[in-house]
């Protein structure tokens, strides 16, 4: 092929991609998502657990929950997506147990992360007892993540560790969690507060990150097409969810099936072009 035939067809897919590309107005502005740490994305486990997905932070065990890999790699192929942590626990704990959570590409969540908000980052509350439990002494503030709200969720398991109630409409609620047991038959023999109660209660618990992937796919979309905020349109689908009934619903389940079907967009066919392109021309 001649080289002129070559450079005209460079310039004709650089002007196809140019379309494909153009993005709407309500996504040129940066979206987050900002997840708790524990019993969100981890649940601590006693020392002599054994099982799969278990790392070791400072001397404890933590239980990976299953599907965030999948959930982050799905966000961050969004476009102006930023994936932020915001957590009780301390800073080098925080960064250590991140540093040990990998993307299939190699990359932590440490790495992708766009801000790590630890202990030292909490409000303190002024009038809060010393004797009150710690989310009413200390208070998570989302506008130290970013001050534009409406392009914000969070991701929590502590109802109201938020600042203020304004907050609480940028938090997704993911409702009750559970101690970590590999098999809910090793539940049956357990006594407390933190026991799924029912195998439902218990699989909820574990496909919930796969459940959140998919919702927050379709979030997306709406604010894709109807310009919705990426905060309202996220309550919504927590509205639909319903995890704080604590049960499947039918919309839980057909999250779960999408998630199962979903099928990666092939990254960057334009950027495959260009690369191509490149190649034939060494
Ligand atoms: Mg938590």
């Amino acid at each position: 092929m001649s080289k002129i035939l070559l450079i005209s067809l460079f310039f004709l897919s650089l002007f196809s991609c140019g379309q494909l590309v153009r993005t709407p107005a309500s996504l040129k502005e940066k979206k987050h998502v900002v997840f708790d740490i524990d019993w969100t994305i981890t649940s601590e486990v006693n020392p002599e657990f054994i099982g799969t997905r278990i790392i070791e932070v400072e001397g404890k065990k933590y239980f990976v929950h299953d599907a965030i890999e999948q959930f982050v790699e799905e966000l961050l192929q969004k476009k102006g997506m930023t994936i932020s942590f915001f957590s009780g626990g301390s800073s080098s704990r925080n960064h250590s147990l991140l540093r040990q959570i990998k993307l299939s590409d190699g990359r932590s969540l440490e790495d992708i992360a766009y801000k790590i908000l630890n202990r030292e980052d909490l409000t303190i509350v002024e009038s809060a007892l010393p004797s009150n439990k710690f989310s009413l002494r200390f208070k998570k503030d989302l506008k130290k993540i970013t001050t534009d709200l409406s392009n914000l969720v969070m991701i929590e398991d502590t109802l109201h560790f938020v600042l203020n109630q304004n907050q609480e409409e940028h938090v997704l609620f993911i409702g009750k969690t559970f101690q970590h047991f590999e098999k809910f038959s090793d539940a049956k023999h357990s006594t407390g507060e933190y026991i799924p109660r029912s195998e439902g209660e218990w699989s909820l618990a574990r496909k919930k990150l796969l459940v959140l992937n998919s919702a927050f796919n379709a979030a997306y979309t709406e604010t894709e097409q109807s310009g919705m905020s990426w905060s309202e349109a996220i309550k919504i689908q927590e509205a639909q969810l319903d995890f704080s009934s604590g049960e499947w619903n039918d919309y839980s389940r057909m999250m779960y099936k999408n998630s199962q079907s979903f099928k990666p967009i092939e990254s960057t066919t334009c950027s495959r072009i260009f690369s191509e392109f490149i190649q034939i021309n060494k």
